[in-house]
């Protein structure tokens, strides 16, 4: 049997009705290799994750060091010094006060976590996440995902959360216009408050920039809003970079876009180019607040995967990848609307650093395009591209590429793209 047969057999895939059909040999920095030879260049880095490029050099060094020191003891047991070195360079790179870092294997994992401590510090029970947010796949963390689409066949969920309309321009739930809204959907909040919590709220989780609910940066101004009125609530602001940070955004948090501190903030994908790892940082009171046995993870803070992040970090910070990302990304952008100057499909190109979302339409009405999406995607790989989709309709098209991508493969990807839409139209 080969690979994608055994998968058929033995393994328990479902997000997708089939994979995509590139059985991974090897990769570095943005190329990938099939198992046939054929190279990609990759736009989705493994679902954001590989923002240091496939195989950094420097990171698997640091971690092959490390594998003939030590792989685990259980870091919440004994002592170990890459997660002592990791948590203090997060301390000193996260914005604010936020100081204390629980580790753990994945981004639901963090905000499980993140959901714990902010119950266990406010002593209150509620949360308000965002329509269309995605936080994980585990009990909790769906609770507080906004999509139906995820959601489906675990309910019932976790009582206590309230879903406030997100900060989406494009699709505005309030059918307003920025900047003539005046920021009605965080003002909103208010009312969200007053008619859909019990006064019980112990934290406002949300994606600084919304990933798979297809690439939804908020204006300038959104956060700063939402801040001040869970200010007046004493509610806690708990934002997911599980997806944008680590240089995604074109700055090494998506927050420092927005210029507000959050709370709580939670870290994964880009952390360590590839290696598991977690992370759910806290002002050190609110981390604090948990007690002694009340929280831990066999695996979390796994020695490998901590110097893997401690050498992913380091380049990053040296090579300046988030500002590269923001320049690579502007250009890349502005490409994407040239483009979407010929082409009707494309409703909306939108985004930050290299976090680029094209969200496919059919009509003025913007009904969503998402079997063109599907098929753009797959004309895409015959011509030697990797791509992803999402949004909450599955229409639009997520660029995502490691950080290290160079500019001519960045337009190399636009001609591409063009060649594709014609194509399918
Ligand atoms: N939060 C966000 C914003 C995500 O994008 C994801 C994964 N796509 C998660 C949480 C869940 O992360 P994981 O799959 O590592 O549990």
């Amino acid at each position: 049997m080969n690979t994608m047969e055994k998968y058929a057999k033995y393994v328990n895939t479902s997000f997708v009705k089939a994979l995509d059909p590139v059985v991974v040999a090897k990769a570095s920095g943005s190329k990938v290799m099939g198992e046939d030879g054929k190279v990609y260049t990759d736009l989705y880095a493994g679902i954001s994750v590989v923002n240091a490029g496939h195989c950094n050099p420097e990171v698997a060094e640091a971690a092959k060091a490390q594998i003939d020191k030590l792989v685990h003891c259980a870091s919440y047991v004994y002592y170990a010094p890459t997660v002592a070195d990791f948590a203090e360079k997060l301390a000193e790179v996260t914005p604010g006060r936020l100081q204390k870092t629980f580790f753990g294997n994945s981004g639901a994992e963090a905000n499980e976590t993140g959901m714990r401590m902010a119950k266990q510090f406010t002593k209150k029970q509620e949360f308000i996440a965002l329509q269309g947010s995605f936080h994980g796949r585990s009990l909790a963390t769906l609770s507080i995902t906004g999509n139906k689409g995820r959601k489906r066949g675990g309910g019932p969920y976790i009582p206590g959360v309230a879903f406030h309309p997100a900060p989406y321009c494009y699709r505005c739930p309030f059918q307003m216009s920025y900047p003539s809204c005046d920021m009605f959907c965080a003002k909103y909040l208010e009312r969200t408050i007053q008619f859909d919590t019990s006064d019980n709220v112990a934290a406002f989780v949300a994606e600084t920039i919304m990933g798979e609910g297809g690439i939804i940066v908020p204006p300038k101004e959104y956060l700063k809003e939402i801040k001040k009125i869970l200010d007046q609530y004493g509610i806690l602001l708990f934002l997911d970079e599980v997806q944008c940070g680590f240089g995604r955004s074109g700055k090494l948090f998506a927050v420092e876009h927005y210029d507000v501190e959050p709370d709580i903030m939670t870290m994964a994908k880009g952390i360590a180019a590839g290696f598991p790892l977690s992370a759910c940082i806290a002002r050190p009171e609110i981390a604090d607040s948990f007690k002694p046995g009340d929280h831990l993870s066999t695996f979390g803070g796994n020695p490998v995967s901590c110097a893997a992040a401690v050498a992913n970090l380091n380049f990053m910070l040296r090579e300046k990848l988030p500002e590269k990302a923001l320049a690579k990304g502007k250009a890349f952008m502005l490409e994407l609307k040239e483009l979407q100057k010929n082409v009707p499909l494309i409703g909306d190109v939108r985004g930050s650093g290299l976090m680029v979302g094209l969200e496919l339409v059919r009509d003025k009405q913007k009904t969503p395009a998402p079997e063109e999406a599907a098929k753009i995607k797959a004309s895409m790989r015959e011509k030697g591209f990797l791509i992803g989709v999402g949004g909450t309709y599955a229409n639009v098209l997520r660029l995502q590429p490691p950080l290290v991508i160079s500019s001519e493969e960045l337009s190399s990807a636009v001609s591409a793209l063009a060649a594709s839409f014609k194509e399918v139209v």
